[in-house]
């Protein structure tokens, strides 16, 4: 087997510094089962002298089963002049009672003397009583040197004793904090390089990297190269400022261009997930660009560029991403080429053979339409009416007569103004006259149409707009320019994209709202329900 690096997580203590990140007990345990399962060796679960929820978080997790990895506490050595065995924080750390425990302590001179206080011999003495103290308590003790890479720049001899003073007191592993994360590759490789020279010891290395100059896994992996074997960070890089090194990338990373081992490799499939699972509980919206996981890490939209993906996927993916449980997307875009349609088409079961008049048609309708302003990503709905109608097979649910939208303000009264829909149609020969208020002219009109044709077509009622867009596309035209307006649709079993591109805001929402409903119809037609 070729060398194992040890993930050191740590999303639930650093990664909840984040701006806009928090987690509830109940949620810090289920990311730590579902981290288990990934196969992370440690999770460092908080700081339970500086958080109460953080000590009921080690308390919850006592009886918890981890398969792989063992849970971590994260405090700091003693304070100057008092004994651990005095001191709060250190007896925090030992009534939480986890297998592994983290303590940080200075390695940076300026930062002991200027800000705890203290002398450069007391501070050296902090960590190795610390470490020594510890060891009594826990199976192992893992020795943060916090702003080593920054110390080291201004005293190197110093931020190395820091290091000797843990180790000769017996950590496990002693790791190298980038903690202002304002390091660059070669800065690391240079100073980790020194570091292993002069420890001269068999106490393994560990990476902490910040992401303040977007090197937080960059650094990660320099460190690994010059022979680090365990790395900290935190999953989608959530952490303080720019965040942690991000764990999503920093493993198939390591698995598939540095051929190292570190979870068990019949899980990297689940990395997405994982990371669409932490992006959900800390209620972030999943980054569209992420690498590897990303729903847009294997999206492609040239034509030319698709043909050749079809063909040889390696042309312009840098990995498989099944590998990673992602997969390969063709977005539909005035971009397009006919390989992009065939597959598109082909993925919506519509069978077209290059070059043949159908996807000709298709094409020519597409590219017209887009010229209009119409847009397909996210609006899949639009799309597969849109090949329908170029096929000659598409059957209008209901033939429209005409509709009116009225919004009346009341002078002079408190109230919002008030909007009304009517809705002339045709279903099935029968004609449909209906009127309908709503909260909006867009709101009316759906009001009115449903109310039309929900007699006929029961199942309309379960279907919902989820979310309403509005673009304006020519903005130096104002009031005249031209609107494309977006509605998600869902209806319990499905969501749906559909799009609407006119002159006016109402005409356009009618066109999305329309091809909704189109869809919802169609789609129940080909289950055999309704
Ligand atoms: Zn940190």
């Amino acid at each position: 087997m070729s060398r194992e690096i040890k993930i050191y997580d740590t999303t639930l203590r650093d990664g909840t510094q984040g701006e806009g990140v928090a987690f509830s007990m109940e949620d810090k345990v289920r990311i730590a089962q579902r981290l288990d399962a990934l196969g992370i060796h440690y999770i460092e679960g908080g700081w339970p002298g500086s958080n109460p929820k953080d000590l009921r978080f080690f308390k919850r997790v006592q009886d918890a089963v981890f398969k792989t990895a063992k849970i971590s506490a994260f405090g700091a050595t003693r304070r100057p002049g008092v004994r651990p065995q005095d001191d709060a924080n250190i007896q925090a750390l030992v009534e939480a009672g986890p297998p592994v425990v983290t303590i940080f302590g200075k390695s940076w001179d300026f930062h002991v003397t200027a800000a705890i206080g203290t002398t450069l011999e007391e501070n050296l003495a902090m960590i190795g009583d610390s470490v020594a103290y510890l060891l009594k308590h826990f199976e192992e003790v893992i020795y943060d040197a916090e702003h080593f890479f920054d110390g080291y720049k201004r005293n190197p001899e110093y931020a190395l004793r820091t290091l000797l003073a843990a180790e000769a007191a017996g950590a496990h592993c002693l790791v190298l904090c980038d903690t202002n994360g304002g390091s660059l590759p070669h800065e690391i490789a240079e100073i980790v390089a020194h570091v292993k020279r002069t420890l001269k010891t068999g106490t393994p290395l560990g990476i902490h990297a910040h992401n303040d100059v977007e090197c937080g896994v960059a650094n990660s992996l320099t460190a690994v190269g010059q022979g680090i074997d365990h790395v900290q960070g935190t999953i989608n890089g959530y952490g303080e400022r720019c965040g942690n090194a991000n764990l999503v990338s920093i493993i198939p990373n390591l698995m598939l261009k540095m051929g190292l081992e570190c979870i068990p490799r019949s899980n990297l499939h689940e990395l997405r997930d994982v990371s669409r699972f932490v992006s959900e509980l800390a209620n972030r919206k999943p980054w569209a660009s992420q690498p590897y996981v990303g729903d847009s890490a294997f999206a492609h939209k040239g034509g030319i560029h698709v043909s050749a993906v079809l063909k040889h996927p390696e042309t312009y993916e840098h990995t498989d991403p099944e590998l990673v449980g992602n997969h390969r997307r063709v977005l539909v875009s005035e971009l397009a080429g006919q390989s992009n349609i065939l597959w598109k088409a082909r993925e919506y079961g519509i069978d077209l053979d290059k070059n043949t008049p159908d996807a000709r048609r298709i094409l020519d309708m597409l590219k017209r339409l887009e010229d209009e302003g119409f847009q397909f990503e996210g609006a899949e709905a639009s799309f597969e009416l849109l090949m329908e109608r170029a096929l000659g097979n598409h059957r209008p649910y209901f033939d429209l007569d005409g509709y009116r939208v009225i919004v009346e303000e009341n002078n002079g009264d408190d109230e919002e103004p008030v909007a009304e829909a009517t809705v002339r149609l045709k279903v099935k020969g029968i004609p449909e006259h209906t009127a309908a208020s709503g909260n909006g002219p867009v709101d009316a009109l759906d009001h009115a149409l449903r109310k039309a044709l929900e007699d006929f077509y029961p199942s309309l009622k379960e279907m919902t707009l989820l979310d309403y867009k509005v673009r304006i596309l020519d903005e130096s035209k104002g009031t005249a320019a031209k609107t494309r307006v977006l509605i998600t649709s869902g209806d319990g079993d499905e969501t749906w994209g559909t799009v609407g591109v006119a002159d006016n805001i109402i005409e356009a929402s009618w066109q999305a709202l329309v091809d909704s409903i189109e869809y919802k119809l169609r789609r129940d037609d080909k289950k055999g329900r309704r």
